[in-house]
């Protein structure tokens, strides 16, 4: 029997379908800010929040949460989905926090006249001050006790145009002494003159994240509301703003106080060697330090799609790394081991020489050629195979000769017999070299009998080189990418993070060679170039340049 793995959130869900809770329905949500594009880390949360949708037979909406104007608009919103599509998740509704503005304003006015909020006109940094700590209570607010009609009036003016951003805010009206800060009468309307993405200048006054949270969760029906740790202190005010929305919609009154979202909080995902807070990745676009969301450095899903991990590698990767109550870095190499494993599995293999120098097959006719046959995946069966042209003068690796080898050197050496992938045997006769001594040429003989196929071909020969006949090739430019920083932890280092970036990030190689059928690719094609790496098209190659990223080596050999 196979084993199977379940992690603590879905022990809790089984249990509580098991119970019979809610009706036995399970409804879980993803709800994404939409003020960024989507990381690694919000992949972990989709893949929670769909999975287990998937897994129990329940239903995953989606819902931004888009309660801040300042910070959010539509572009973001069409990536959110896009990215959400790719992952390979597909969701049942579209929510907008924004779709309750009006419930949640009703349900204000109501605390209100019931005693549980109050306008307060005091300044942020007064209200900050007398939060008090853990150990000491806070002092109340001397509007605390105000009438209700002044507090009624105060919100109504709140949300006109004349009200001045931080002049008053509401707060709801709990617990000053309370040990949970979250419950020292939080504020849950502030001023906000920005137009909404949707709503537009409708309002100017819009809910706290605490305000709007669990009442979306629980308007729509959520059973189990996922989210990571941070939020397990905020919990308790979740519940109790339930509760009180349950008093309002009178369905505590009526006996229908069986159903109740559940908070479950699991831990983020952090890399090493990265950022992820949103904060920080707006920064190093907004200051050229990476060329957009969807560079290829960034941990965003459309800087991974662009750099070529699939999207499989990714939910791979999550999977392996699992959900627990403890905060942990998750080592970037385990993210780069799921992409090699994947893309071995997926990618074409063909040819690209990225540091050439030129080969002259000396006993080959001037001006023909031939071509050859290259399996496009040996790991995968039916893969079918290309063509690659094969001519007297071809761009072998730079690397793969050395005049004096020494005995363990299997690739290019004067004297020796080395193989040329999908093609023949040859032995390397000379090399010509500039004034300076620089390697300007190299030539060989190769054996008419040793194509692959042939009787000649059978006998042992150490090295295989991957090469790309010289008129038969299309220059590209490489784009090689490394760590976007150079310490493992940036976000727990206590120097500011432009100290930290790595100045070799991206290495961009100009005079690279690829053969013609991957200068046919497209962006969305992964490709291996033999004994390099993983690649992937660029976008921004076009009908007079093409540009391939490196997604990454065949071999883990960073730090080394
Ligand atoms: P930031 O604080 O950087 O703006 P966020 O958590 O506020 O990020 P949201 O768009 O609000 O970003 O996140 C949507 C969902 O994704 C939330 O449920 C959040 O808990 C989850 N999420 C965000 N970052 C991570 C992460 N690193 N690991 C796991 N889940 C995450
Ligand atoms: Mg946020
Ligand atoms: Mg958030």
């Amino acid at each position: 029997e196979k084993k199977r793995s379940v992690s603590f959130v879905e022990q809790f869900i089984e249990e509580d379908l098991a119970e019979g809770k809610n009706g036995g329905r399970l409804q879980t949500r993803f709800p994404p800010e939409p003020n960024g594009y989507l990381h690694i880390g919000h992949a972990k949360a989709i893949c929670m929040d769909f999975g287990a949708a998937e897994k129990y037979n329940g239903v995953c909406n989606l819902r931004f949460d888009d309660t801040n104007p300042t910070k959010e608009n539509n572009e973001y919103v069409e990536n959110i989905l896009h990215d959400i599509s790719w992952l390979g998740f597909k969701w049942n509704k579209i929510f907008y926090a924004s779709d309750y503005f009006q419930k949640l304003w009703d349900f204000a006015i109501w605390m209100i006249r019931n005693g549980h909020a109050y306008v307060d006109e005091q300044t942020s940094e007064q209200i900050a001050e007398q939060k008090g700590t853990p150990t000491t209570p806070g002092i109340a607010s001397p509007y605390r006790d105000r009438p209700v009609e002044e507090s009624l009036r105060l919100f109504e003016f709140m949300n006109t145009a004349e009200a001045v951003e931080g002049s008053m805010v509401l707060r709801a009206k709990m617990d000053m002494a309370n040990p949970n800060m979250h419950f020292r009468d939080p504020v849950i309307y502030r001023i906000i003159h920005t137009p909404h993405h949707r709503t537009g200048t409708q309002w100017h006054c819009y809910p706290m994240y605490d305000f709007a949270h669990g009442q979306s969760d629980y308007f729509e029906g959520v059973t189990h509301s996922i989210c990571t740790l941070e939020f397990v202190p905020h919990r308790p005010l979740y519940d109790k703003l339930v509760d009180l929305l349950k008093e309002y919609d009178g369905s505590a009154a009526k006996g229908l106080n069986d159903f109740r979202p559940r908070q479950i909080e699991f831990n983020r995902l952090n890399l090493t060697y990265t950022v992820m807070s949103k904060r920080k990745l707006h920064q190093l676009i907004e200051e050229g330090l990476v060329t957009g969301w969807d560079d290829p450095r960034m941990p965003t899903l459309c800087g991974m799609r662009r750099r070529g991990y699939s999207p499989e590698s990714i939910r791979n990767f999550i999977k392996s790394i699992g959900y627990t109550k403890f905060d942990a870095l998750n080592d970037i190499e385990l993210l780069e081991a799921a992409v090699r494993e994947d893309l071995n599995k997926k990618a074409t293999r063909v040819s690209a020489v990225l540091n050439p120098v030129k080969l002259v097959i000396t006993n080959y006719p001037e001006g023909q050629s031939e071509e050859m046959i290259a399996e496009n995946n040996p790991e995968q069966e039916n893969s079918g195979t290309h063509q690659i042209t094969f001519s007297r003068t071809l761009w072998i690796e730079r690397d793969d000769f050395m005049e004096d080898a020494p005995k363990k050197f299997f690739r290019m050496t004067p004297g020796k017999e080395v193989r040329l992938k999908n093609a023949y045997i040859v032995m390397c006769t000379g090399c010509t070299k500039d004034a300076d001594g620089n390697i300007t040429e190299i030539q060989a003989e190769y054996d008419p009998e040793s194509k692959s196929g042939m009787a000649g071909a059978n006998r042992k020969v150490k090295g295989t080189l991957h090469w790309v006949s010289t008129d038969h090739c299309v220059q590209a430019e490489i784009r090689e990418y490394d760590r976007l920083f150079y310490v493992e932890n940036p976000a727990a280092d206590g120097r500011d993070f432009h100290e930290l970036l790595n100045p070799d990030s991206l290495r961009i190689k100009n005079n690279c060679y690829v053969e013609q059928y991957a200068a046919g690719c497209k962006p969305g094609e992964y490709l291996q170039f033999i004994r390099l790496g993983y690649f992937m098209c660029d976008v921004d190659s076009d009908d007079n340049r093409l540009v391939f990223n490196k997604t990454v080596g065949l071999r883990d050999t960073w730090a080394k």
